[in-house]
């Protein structure tokens, strides 16, 4: 895999201390063996070269003033990475760690993601390194007009189309769509998340945390099984693994255990879903809160979480959702899920497993979804809001949810076809990294070296 090594470094070279972005190319690139190797037409093209590196990046200055009258400046990005199959889409993320290398890493993967969807998106994302915790709504909302002032200028309902991520939720696609229309004076579908009550497509709050659990379903009828009665662990308690967890309950399942960045909750009767969201989308506040509610249940703070793993992955389960943030499964994460009986692994979060555990999980052959794949009912689901909106329509609940359905069903489809086609039956890393390779290098291939 030469090509491999050769790109990595030069990366490496072009694109210093981007750690989390090499990582996402190489996962991909070594799915790509058995198409770049076999024939010379993608090297010809030099679409690795090309589809390795944005079409464009933006980085800016977002100052703001909070409470106390102080002048606070964050660091805001939106990598626009690859239009071949239509306008850029992916989240925005404001999480203290976010840097270049995040925002590139989540940028390159939701190329990919959007591809294998079958609908007409093109990949990008961005964010800040902004901290949400602990901000009133009015420093929440300077925040997120200072970010627009600068973003609406790239933005637009067939250029770029931004969603939510970590830490971007109904309230700041609120405060950013304001601060749009207040800019160009349009009232468009320049954003995803939207409210209900002004062009938000029914189903998008939940399409994430559902979609995921639709693909795990899918995983499983193949296998000849299905969620009813699955013992879970849903990492997160965000907008991702509540609507996870909801959907589990809903198809006969239990969840057990969630997590935040204060520690770990482990109910072995089932997660109390009400609870939850009181405490995570009212209250903003600790999974801690939750032993006021429920004395029986068990709390691990980070503190004493295990060195090189995670709390959440040592409970015993049929099934693991790691719904939290990116490299949240380690390969001793991996390791313990196996050994405890866990079958199956569907990743709400993004690039939620390090390679070390992906390798694992293919080698122990379980059923394992990667986040490009099982998480992409949510921008899935983005598209349908754009089609809406475009179309001055509303479709009803109902109408959403099995669309929502059917796309999770024909992706897998995609990934498990392509992986047999090249004699790797279950491999849903690689079936899925070709498969939406395929579709932007040729739509690459047919629009010229632009
Ligand atoms: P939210 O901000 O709503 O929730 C994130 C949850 O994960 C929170 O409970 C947060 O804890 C926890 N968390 C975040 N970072 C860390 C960390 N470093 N360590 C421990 N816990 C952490 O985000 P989403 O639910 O929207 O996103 C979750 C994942 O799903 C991300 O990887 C995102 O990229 C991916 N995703 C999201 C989509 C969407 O539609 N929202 C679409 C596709 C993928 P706390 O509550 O304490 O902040």
């Amino acid at each position: 895999m030469n090509y491999l090594k050769s790109t990595i470094s030069e990366l490496k070279e072009s694109s210093p201390a981007q750690t989390e972005f090499y990582q996402a190319v190489e996962e991909v690139l070594r799915s790509l063996a058995p198409v770049l190797e076999e024939n010379n037409y993608y090297k010809k093209h030099a679409i690795i070269q090309r589809i390795v590196e944005p079409e464009r990046q933006i980085m800016f200055r977002i100052p703001w003033y909070d409470d106390e009258g102080n002048i606070q400046v964050n660091k805001g990005y939106r990598i626009e990475f690859n239009s071949a199959l239509g306008p850029y889409k992916g989240g925005l993320r404001f999480h203290p760690s976010v840097n270049a290398s995040i925002i590139k890493f989540l940028g390159f993967e939701q190329i990919f993601k959007n591809a294998l969807t079958g609908l007409p998106i093109g990949g990008g994302k961005g964010g800040a390194n902004f901290d949400p915790k602990g901000k009133s709504d009015g420093e929440i909302m300077r925040f997120c007009q200072s970010f627009m002032n600068e973003l609406y200028r790239h933005i637009g309902p067939n250029t770029d189309v931004p969603a939510g991520d970590i830490g971007v939720g109904a309230r700041e696609i609120g405060y950013l769509f304001g601060q749009y229309k207040k800019l160009t004076g349009r009232y468009e579908g320049v954003l995803t998340g939207k409210g209900l009550l002004w062009g938000g497509s029914l189903v998008r709050k939940e399409a994430t945390g559902y979609g995921t659990v639709y693909f795990a379903d899918h995983m499983l009828t193949a296998r000849g099984e299905n969620m009813q009665g699955q013992r879970c662990l849903v990492s997160g308690a965000g907008n991702v693994a509540i609507y996870a967890m909801e959907k589990l309950y809903q198809l006969g399942a239990i969840p057990i255990a969630c997590s935040d960045s204060t520690g770990t909750l482990y109910h072995p009767q089932g997660v109390d879903l009400v609870a939850i969201k009181q405490l995570k989308e009212i209250q903003r506040t600790s999974l801690s809160a939750y032993l006021n509610i429920h004395t029986d249940a068990h709390f691990t703070p980070v503190s004493d979480y295990p060195l090189n793993g995670h709390a959440i992955w040592q409970y015993q389960a049929d099934a693991a959702f790691p719904c939290a943030t990116q490299n949240e499964v380690t390969t001793l994460d991996a390791q313990t899920l196996i050994a405890n009986g866990c079958k199956l692994v569907s990743e709400g979060a993004n690039m939620a497993s390090t390679q070390g555990a992906v390798e694992f999980f293919l080698e122990a052959g379980i059923a394992y979804g990667p986040g490009k794949a099982a998480n992409a009912g949510g921008v899935a689901t983005s598209q349908l809001e754009m089609a809406q909106n475009a179309s001055m329509q509303k479709w009803t609940f109902e109408q959403v949810d099995q669309q929502l359905l059917q796309i999770t069903k024909d992706i897998y489809q995609r990934a498990s076809d392509t992986a047999k086609e090249f004699g790797t039956p279950g491999n849903l890393v690689l079936g899925a990294n070709i498969a939406a390779f395929r579709r932007v290098a040729d739509a690459m291939i047919e629009q010229g070296v632009v």
